[in-house]
C-alpha cells in the first residue's frame, strides 16, 4: 500500500482564551484526522459552511498557522520538528492557490515578477533562459502564452488568466500537493470548468494531489475523489466523494445535499442558506456532544453526552459521526 504523503493527525485550533487560558474561546478544529497519500495523486475535498474550520485546516497545513494540538506529518515526518533543510522541501513540495488571486500580486510589478521571486528564492535556474524555459513550461500547462501576460501588470489580466497564472507559479516548483481554497468561487462558469479541468490534469498527468476546500459541493462531485464534510470544526463525514453525496449519512450533510433546490447544473449545492438556529449560540452552548444537536430532527438523549466519533457505513472509508449509525447501541436508522 502506498505511503501517505501528508497526515493530519488530531489537529485541534483553539482561538481566545486570553492570557491566562480563563476567557471565552472559539474551537475552530477538533481533533481532525486526514491522510492523503504518495499514490495516485487525488483530489481530496475539504467542505462545508462558513465557519466550519476549511480554511483553518489550509492555513495549518501551509504553515501558516499553528494547531493548538496535534500533528502535521508530511512523508511521516513532523512538520512542527522540520529542519531548515525540511521545511525548504515542505514549502517547495506544497503549494497554495487561493481563492482571489488580484490579492497575490503587487499591483507596482508586472506579472512576471511573482514567477521571478520563486525561481530566485528556491534557487531554480542559473540564467534568464533556463528561468524563462521553466516559466513557459509553467504556463503552458495552464494553457497560456508568455509573451502574452508575462509583461502586463495584474490589472491588465482577467480574473481567469491570474487564477491559471497562480496555478502555474505552484506548478512551476514541481509540488506533489497544492492547497487550493476556494479557487473557482470567483470566476465565471466557463473558466470554472477550464480551472477544475486543469486540476485534473496536474492530478493524471503530473501526480499533484490537491487538498481542495470549498464551500461548493457540486464542484466536488465534479472532480473530487475523497470528500471530508466538516461541521464546526470536526468531520460529520467523509468517504469515497460520490458515496457520499449520493448517499449521504449524517444528518448534517444530507440537510446539505437535500437544500439543492432544483438538477439545474448551475445551482452550486451548499450555496443557500440552510442554517435553522444561531450557529454562534450552538457554537458556545453545546460545549459538550454533537454540535448538530440543536439542528437535528434524529436527536437523542445520548448526543448530549460526548462528541459522536466516526462510525463505518458500508465500506471502510465511508463514516459518519453520528450515533445513528453505532450498530451497537443502533436506534432506527436514517435515510436519505
Ligand atoms: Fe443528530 Fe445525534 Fe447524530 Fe448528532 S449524533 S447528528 S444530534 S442523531
Amino acid at each position: 500500500m502506498s505511503q501517505p504523503l501528508l497526515e493530519v493527525r488530531k489537529a485541534t485550533k483553539v482561538y481566545g482564551g486570553g492570557l491566562f487560558r480563563t476567557g471565552p474561546t472559539t474551537v475552530a478544529l477538533q481533533d481532525l484526522n486526514l491522510t492523503i497519500l504518495e499514490r495516485p495523486a487525488t483530489i481530496t475535498t475539504i467542505a462545508g459552511e462558513s465557519g466550519s474550520g476549511k480554511t483553518t485546516l489550509a492555513n495549518i497545513v501551509l504553515g501558516f498557522t499553528k494547531p493548538t494540538s496535534g500533528e502535521i506529518l508530511y512523508r511521516g515526518a513532523d512538520v512542527a520538528a522540520m529542519n531548515k533543510q525540511q521545511l525548504m522541501a515542505y514549502r517547495k513540495e506544497v503549494q497554495a492557490v487561493f481563492q482571489d488571486p488580484y490579492a497575490v500580486y503587487n499591483p507596482f510589478y508586472r506579472v512576471k515578477h511573482i514567477f521571478d521571486m520563486v525561481i530566485k528564492n528556491f534557487k531554480m535556474a542559473s540564467n534568464k533562459r533556463e528561468a524563462r524555459e521553466l516559466i513557459e513550461d509553467a504556463l503552458n500547462v495552464v494553457g497560456m502564452r508568455g509573451e502574452e501576460v508575462l509583461e502586463k501588470y495584474p490589472h491588465q489580466l482577467s480574473g481567469g488568466q491570474r487564477q491559471r497564472m497562480m496555478v502555474a507559479r505552484a506548478y512551476m516548483l514541481k509540488p506533489r500537493l497544492i492547497v487550493a481554497d476556494e479557487p473557482v468561487s470567483m470566476v465565471d462558469a466557463s473558466l470554472r470548468a477550464m480551472i477544475l479541468d486543469i486540476m485534473l490534469r496536474l492530478r493524471d498527468e503530473h501526480n499533484i494531489s490537491f487538498l481542495y476546500i470549498t464551500h461548493d459541493l457540486s464542484t466536488a462531485y465534479q472532480i473530487g475523489d475523497q470528500i471530508y464534510l466538516l461541521y464546526q470544526g470536526s468531520t460529520a463525514e467523509r468517504g469515497e466523494t460520490v458515496q457520499v453525496i449520493e448517499n449521504p449519512k449524517h444528518p448534517y450533510v444530507q440537510m446539505l445535499i437535500d437544500s439543492i433546490p432544483v438538477p439545474d447544473p448551475e445551482v452550486r449545492w451548499g450555496s443557500s442558506d440552510v442554517t435553522t438556529l444561531d450557529d454562534e449560540q450552538m457554537r458556545t452552548t453545546v460545549q459538550s456532544g454533537c454540535r448538530f444537536y440543536g439542528r437535528c430532527s434524529y436527536r437523542m438523549d445520548r448526543c448530549l453526552e460526548a462528541a459522536p466519533p466516526l462510525y463505518p457505513i458500508n465500506t471502510s472509508s465511508h463514516e459518519a459521526a453520528c450515533y445513528l449509525y453505532d450498530v451497537e447501541h443502533a436506534p432506527e436508522k436514517v435515510t436519505a
